[in-house]
């Protein structure tokens, strides 16, 4: 795939500098996964399920930090590829009836989390986004859809850490590992999303 080999030979730099991969990296990321010229909004490819902590995170970003909750150490991949559809514009634009706006990557430990709510990070402080020129990547999440073809549902937020996880698993004891709560560990609350899955391996 061009755009892994690409980002593989950018070193990792400073925050700064990384803002700048960030925004490369997003342009590239618009430039091969966006469906049509014709929509608005642009797709980013490469999200995966944290084996570990049941997070949804991000793979492959130059400047990222994957950091895990339960291990300390990275995030472990797991399953299916999730791609995520997002804009460039003010917090809350393409929000409507069954899609909630607002959701960011967090740049200290890769997960998906609700960004008015920002809360516990496992890197410490709460989690964060780069600001690169302009507006910062806001992802925009389906829900209450049931599971269509080519999506999975029962990915939900938590509460507790403001983090987006799976909590799809018969034995509902199976939460994860939450950076605010290392006993019960995430606890669902509101809507059930439903995340477009781009490859079943
Ligand atoms: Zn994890
Ligand atoms: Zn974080
Ligand atoms: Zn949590």
């Amino acid at each position: 795939m061009q755009k892994k080999s690409d980002i593989k030979q950018l070193p990792r730099r400073s925050v700064l500098a990384g803002a700048v991969a960030l925004g490369a990296s997003a342009a590239t990321a618009k430039s091969i996964f966006s469906p049509t010229a014709a929509t608005a909004d642009s797709t980013l490819n490469g999200w995966r399920f944290c084996a570990n902590c049941f997070e949804l995170f991000l793979v492959d970003f130059t400047v990222d930090q994957s950091l895990c909750p339960r291990t300390r150490g990275p995030h472990q991949a797991a399953g299916w590829t999730f791609r995520l559809t997002y804009n460039l514009s003010p917090a809350g634009t393409g929000e409507s009836g069954n899609t909630q706006a607002s959701w960011r990557h967090c740049y200290r430990c890769a997960a998906l989390y609700w960004g008015p709510g920002a809360l516990r990070c496992p890197a410490g402080g709460s989690h964060g986004y780069i600001h690169p020129s302009g507006y910062p990547r806001q992802f925009l999440l389906p829900h209450d859809i049931g599971e269509p073809a080519r999506m999975q549902h029962q990915w939900r937020y938590c509460f507790k850490c403001s983090a987006l996880f799976y909590n799809g698993y018969a034995y509902k004891g199976q939460y994860g590992l939450c950076p605010y709560d290392y006993i019960y560990g995430h606890t669902a609350a509101g809507y059930d999303f439903a995340i477009p899955v781009s490859a079943y391996t």
